[in-house]
Parts: structure tokens; C-alpha cells; sequence
């Protein structure tokens, strides 16, 4: 059987490392196995068990990512954002139906209020100091006798997460041990993951990106995940030296910070060079892509995710296969599809919804019969984005159907616009979005980072523009801004950008 997460740690050299973190040494194959048994044995002394949700509260770092891997053994994990509040955590947690949440030994915040409202029983989490990393005790006053104890089984839920939440409020994600299990693969398999390899994590490990791309896929290979307190483009370069990562995986906005402090650290980069790059969870620009391969010196290889996907759908190959910048690469695990409005599916060429069907995909959102009404077609999920698939099965995403402006009947797809707007010599990033119009309904406006000592002005940005698209295109309004505000997983949010930057009229 190995379709578990249990099975899958069982893959690696019991001596060879599989996590590691600041000022620990690493933590083996064979000693994260034994720990996911002694954990499952401790949470059935809790009375928790196979089926049973944990909320878990806790910062990026190792204990996190084995607090994930080893509870998803025996109960379900839900990793919830520490950045969170009251409000959210109680909305968060109602849905979950939580049997325990798990929170660092001296945590004072939010989540404790509302699990005492609740009847949340909480349990507390301490670093074994002087051990291997990633390993700690648990602690709590609670006992029991589970229901169902033991190791979880392929068609137990392993993992519950929140959607980022970009598009609307977030959806929750039940993702099976078989879902999560598949996507470690799928991930494995198209960037070759091996046994030597070694990723550096930075995404947050309440995302289903750093989860399954960075831990469990690393873990699964028999190689090793080095897991940093959280991104910090200053302190990349240091854990550079420190981890000697093969690679890493982050969203563009998180390249582009890196990006940024590359130049001091060319010596970094030359000493401990990456086998790979990975983007996912948003579009990569062609230009940062560019950028990060002549900086690295290493392919860049973008992939497409989701959390319903428990992440991977597609992904570029590795070369000598061709990569092609502005594609997010072929199918990788899941079947991939195009399908129109009424159901059918479009041959190569055409635009349409991509819908995805596979081992790695959630059997539906919970507690949201709309949802799956709207999302689930002839056994295919569709994605709500919008893309097209070339005659050699590459994928480009064009848009997400909720963001295409509509600019009185002119439908304008705003990565378009973007990637105008970032040609420009002196634009580093742009993201365009619809501003509320008293007679369009939608109008186009963007907000643009300048390069670091660069500069430009709304009206030469918007003449540039001009010249390459379509007068019905050319975003009315150009924001210069040091910063575009973005979620909590660091993604750019378009739905909502003309309310924070006070253009919603
Ligand atoms: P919500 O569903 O709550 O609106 P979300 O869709 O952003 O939030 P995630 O599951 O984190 O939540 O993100 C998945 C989405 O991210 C995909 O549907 C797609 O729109 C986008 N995405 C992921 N990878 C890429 C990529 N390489 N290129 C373009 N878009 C991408
Ligand atoms: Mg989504």
C-alpha cells in the first residue's frame, strides 16, 4: 500500500536525512518514521484518531513540517495561518470541527480564545532542543479512547485546507491520503526529484504548495526538506549556505524579492549552485523567468497548482525536454482538458475552462453543495481558470474567469496587460485589475513597482502601453506604488485591489 503518507516515509535510506532546520542536525528517514508511529500513539492516547481533525497553529520551521507528516498518519491535519485573528480563526475553526488544536508550548494568541469558546481542547507543542530537528513532545489534558485508531488508510482525509482565498472567501479543501500521496509523486516525477536532493523551504507551511511541493514530495523522494522559519528574501542567502539546497519552489513574487538581493550574494550563488528552480501558485512572467535563469544559472521550471489539486496539475519538463516561459508546461499527474461553457470539451487551439480529473484531486469542498454543483462536470473539476492547449499539450493560462474585466462588454484578459506593461525597461512587476465605472461597469487600471533606480511616470507607462495594445485595453489608470499589496500565501490579489488602493469610486 502506498497510497498513505504513513507508506511514503518509508521510501528513503533509514540513515539518509530527510528534515532539517536552524541549528539542528537533520532528522533521518528511519527516525521520522518511528516518530509518525510514536505520534499516531500518542494522539489515540488523546482519544484522537483516524478521521479526527487537528487544527494546527504553528510558525514555519521543522516542528511544523513533521507536526503535518505525522499527525496526517494517524488523524487529519489543518494547518491554519498564525497571522490569523479571532474572527478568523472562529471562522476557520467552526468549519473545521476541530478535536484538538495544536499550538507552540508558549503561545498567548487569538486561536486560544476561540478554542476555549468552542470546547477545543488544546494541546501544546515543545522542540526536543537538543535533538534532531523537527522533533518535539506534545502536551494537553485531554484523554480518550479514538473511535477509529491506528494508521489512516487511502481514502482517510489526510489533510484539510482553506483556498487562498484570491477569487472569493475561501473554500475548504478535504484531501485524501491518496490525493496527497499522488500529488508528492506527480511533483517527484516531473522535476526528478532523487535521493541527493535537497529543498529549501520558504513557502508557508499552511499552504498547500510548501506542504506537498517542498515537504512531502522531498520526503517521498527519499531526499531532504530544510525548513526555514518563513521567507525572508535577506536570510535566503544565508540558508543558502547553511542548507546547500539542490532547489527550492516559491511563487513569483517571492523569485522577484530574491531576485533583488542577488547581486550582493553572487558568491553565494556561484559556491552552492541549484539543480532547479520551481514556480507555481501564480503566473510566472516570462522576464522573470528569464532573469532567474541567467542569475542561477539553472533551468527554471514552472508548474501549475491548486489546492483542490492537493497542488500539481501541470508542469514544464526538465530539459533536455523543451521548457516554454509563459506556459505552465504539460499535464503532470491529472488529466488535463479544456472545456466550454455547456460542458464539452475543446480541442487544442481553443480557449476555454481548464478541467482537471485524477488520483490527486478532492472528491469536493465541504459544507458547500454550491460549490461542487458549479465545480464538478461529467467527472471533471474545473479549475475556474481560463487557458489553452497547444497541438504538443503545453498549457497557457490566459486568466481566471473571475478576473477578466469586463469593460462594457470588452472582456480583457489582465495578464495580457501585465506582461505589456512589464516590457517596459523601467516596470519590475505590474498587475492590472478592473476599477469600478459608472457607465463601463469595469474599467482597466494597473499598479506597477518601478526597478530599483528607475524611473517613470503614470503618463510614459500608459503612452508605452498605448502603443501595443488596443485603445479599449490601455489601463486607464497607472498606479506607481512601492509595494503591491498581496495575500497571505504572497500571492498578487487583482479581485479587491481597486477597494484597497481606494479607486473602488
Ligand atoms: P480561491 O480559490 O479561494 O479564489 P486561489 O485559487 O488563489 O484562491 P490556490 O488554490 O492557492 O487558491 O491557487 C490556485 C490558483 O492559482 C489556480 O487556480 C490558478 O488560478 C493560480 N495558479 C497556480 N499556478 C499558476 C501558474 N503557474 N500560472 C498561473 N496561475 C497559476
Ligand atoms: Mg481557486
Amino acid at each position: 500500500m502506498t497510497d498513505t503518507v504513513r507508506a511514503l516515509l518509508e521510501t528513503g535510506a533509514a540513515a539518509a536525512p530527510a528534515i532539517g532546520g536552524e541549528n539542528r542536525p537533520d532528522m533521518t528517514h528511519e527516525a521520522l518514521g518511528a516518530f509518525a508511529d510514536e505520534i499516531v500513539a500518542t494522539l489515540n492516547g488523546f482519544g484522537i484518531g483516524r478521521g479526527d481533525r487537528v487544527a494546527i497553529v504553528l510558525p514555519n520551521g521543522p516542528e511544523m513540517a513533521t507536526a503535518f507528516l505525522t499527525i496526517a498518519c494517524g488523524a487529519t491535519t489543518a494547518p491554519l495561518n498564525p497571522a490569523y485573528r479571532a474572527d478568523e480563526y472562529d471562522f476557520y475553526l467552526s468549519d473545521l470541527n476541530a478535536k484538538a488544536l495544536v499550538v507552540p508550548d508558549d503561545y498567548d494568541g487569538d486561536a486560544l480564545g476561540v478554542a476555549e469558546k468552542r470546547g477545543i481542547p488544546v494541546l501544546r507543542l515543545s522542540p526536543r532542543s537538543n535533538e534532531a530537528a523537527g522533533l518535539f513532545h506534545l502536551a494537553g489534558e485531554i484523554e480518550g479512547t479514538p473511535a477509529n485508531p491506528g494508521p489512516a488508510e487511502p481514502s482517510d482525509v489526510a489533510l484539510v485546507l482553506h483556498t487562498s482565498g484570491t477569487t472569493s472567501r475561501p473554500k475548504i479543501v478535504p484531501l485524501s491520503q491518496a490525493n496527497v500521496a499522488a500529488s508528492a509523486r506527480h511533483i517527484a516525477n516531473a522535476i526528478a526529484l532523487k535521493a541527493e536532493d535537497r529543498c529549501l523551504n520558504i513557502m508557508p507551511l499552511f499552504h498547500i504548495h510548501g506542504l506537498i511541493a517542498a515537504v512531502l514530495s522531498s520526503v517521498a523522494a527519499g531526499g531532504s526538506v530544510w525548513c526555514s522559519p518563513g521567507f525572508n528574501a535577506l536570510r535566503f542567502f544565508n540558508w543558502v549556505e547553511t542548507a546547500k539546497p539542490t532547489w527550492y519552489t516559491a511563487v513569483p513574487t517571492m523569485h522577484q524579492a530574491i531576485l533583488g538581493r542577488a547581486g550582493r550574494n553572487a558568491d553565494v550563488i556561484k559556491a552552492h549552485p541549484f539543480r532547479l528552480i520551481r514556480s507555481s501558485s501564480s503566473s510566472l512572467p516570462p522576464q522573470v523567468m528569464a532573469e532567474l535563469e541567467a542569475t542561477f544559472g539553472c533551468p527554471v521550471i514552472e508548474s501549475y497548482g491548486m489546492t483542490e489539486a492537493a497542488h500539481q496539475m501541470a508542469s514544464n519538463p526538465l530539459p533536455p525536454a523543451a521548457r516554454k516561459p509563459g506556459t505552465v508546461g504539460i499535464a503532470a499527474g491529472p488529466e488535463v482538458g479544456i472545456m466550454d461553457p455547456d460542458g464539452n470539451l475543446l480541442g487544442h487551439g481553443a480557449t476555454g475552462e481548464v478541467v482537471i480529473k485524477g488520483p490527486n484531486v478532492t472528491a469536493g469542498y465541504e459544507n458547500n453543495p454550491k460549490a461542487n454543483a458549479e465545480n464538478f462536470t461529467n467527472g471533471w473539476f474545473r479549475t475556474g481558470d481560463q487557458g489553452v492547449l497547444d497541438n504538443e499539450g503545453y498549457l497557457t493560462i490566459t486568466g481566471r474567469l473571475k478576473e477578466i474585466i469586463n469593460r462594457g462588454g470588452e472582456k480583457i484578459s489582465p495578464r495580457e496587460v501585465d506582461e505589456v506593461l512589464m516590457d517596459h525597461p523601467a516596470v519590475a512587476q505590474a498587475v492590472t485589475f478592473a476599477m469600478p465605472h459608472a457607465k463601463l461597469g469595469e474599467e482597466v487600471a494597473a499598479a506597477v513597482v518601478l526597478r530599483e533606480g528607475q524611473a517613470a511616470d503614470e503618463r510614459a507607462i500608459r503612452d508605452f502601453a498605448a502603443k501595443r495594445l488596443a485603445d479599449f485595453k490601455v489601463p486607464r489608470k497607472v498606479l506607481i506604488m512601492e509595494e503591491i499589496p498581496k495575500g497571505a500565501t504572497g500571492k498578487l490579489q487583482r479581485i479587491g485591489l481597486a477597494e484597497k488602493l481606494g479607486l473602488a469610486g
